[in-house]
């Protein structure tokens, strides 16, 4: 699984011209060799140029993040749908907001809206530390078990209401919030450290979207419009039922 990238950005060139028989001969099946090339392939296409979150991407294998029914779109660009009437977001997405959010190695970073954890197991391979918050229980023991098993162990799961962020724990270097904000959550700017950079779709709820970069300097936050998306809404409170 782990070798796909490398044989992608570091080979590239040297198997140019051989048979399509012959470009994997040694991929087991169970590895979706190919699907996982093509996208990887589809990423670095549409304009996803940092090796480390191509490796991120590389080494979390989305199929054990989406429901038994849907394992064979995992490596299709789209998001699909998950329990609590959720989604987990689109793979270029991921790798784009993952990407804008620069993260380095010893950064804490705080994500909003755990979903599956599949954005949170992309992060962990970036990251020292990543303190997820959703506001479904059923969805963050779902996360919570499938990140441990998978040997995700940098990941903390929290049930709350993330418009809250989680003050005990801060200041973060990176927040991402995975649902679309109708406006900025202050009290997550609050938690930012200076020089931190927190990266969010915005927008109203059934309407255009885009995802907002905030860089937070001594002298206040910059603010940076980019990509068009469409998100689940963020919601305020923790989940009632469920
Ligand atoms: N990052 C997820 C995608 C999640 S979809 C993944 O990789 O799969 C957005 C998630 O945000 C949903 O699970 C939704 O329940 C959650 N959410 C919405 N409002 C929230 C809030 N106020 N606090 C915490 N989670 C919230």
């Amino acid at each position: 699984m782990v070798g796909l990238f490398r044989r992608i950005l570091g080979g590239a060139g040297k198997d140019e011209g051989s048979g399509a028989g012959e470009t994997l001969p040694s991929m087991p099946q169970s590895d979706n060799g190919e699907e996982r090339m093509g996208f990887l392939l589809g990423l670095r296409r549409r304009g996803i140029g940092s090796a480390d979150v191509l490796r991120a991407l590389d080494d979390v294998p989305r199929e054990k993040f989406v429901e038994a029914d849907f394992t064979e779109a995992a490596y299709a660009d789209q998001a699909l749908p998950i329990a609590c009437g959720q989604t987990i977001s689109q793979p270029f997405v991921v790798a784009y907001m993952t990407e804008q959010l620069d993260v380095q190695p010893e950064h804490r970073v705080l994500e909003i809206g755990t979903g599956s954890g599949y954005q949170a197991a992309v992060l962990s391979r970036l990251a020292q530390e990543v303190v997820s918050v959703e506001r479904f229980r059923t969805l963050a023991e779902i996360a919570r078990r499938r990140l441990a098993s998978l040997g995700y162990d940098n990941v903390t799961v929290v049930v709350g209401d993330g418009v809250n962020g989680m003050p005990d724990r801060a200041p973060y270097d990176r927040i991402i919030v995975t649902a679309a904000a109708e406006t900025i959550p202050e009290e997550l700017l609050d938690q930012l450290a200076v020089g931190g950079v927190m990266i969010l779709p915005l927008g109203p709820h059934n309407g255009a979207q885009r995802i907002v970069k905030l860089t937070k300097t001594k002298d206040g936050v910059e603010r940076e419009d980019l990509i068009a998306v469409r998100f689940v809404p963020l919601l305020p409170g923790k989940a009632r039922e469920l």
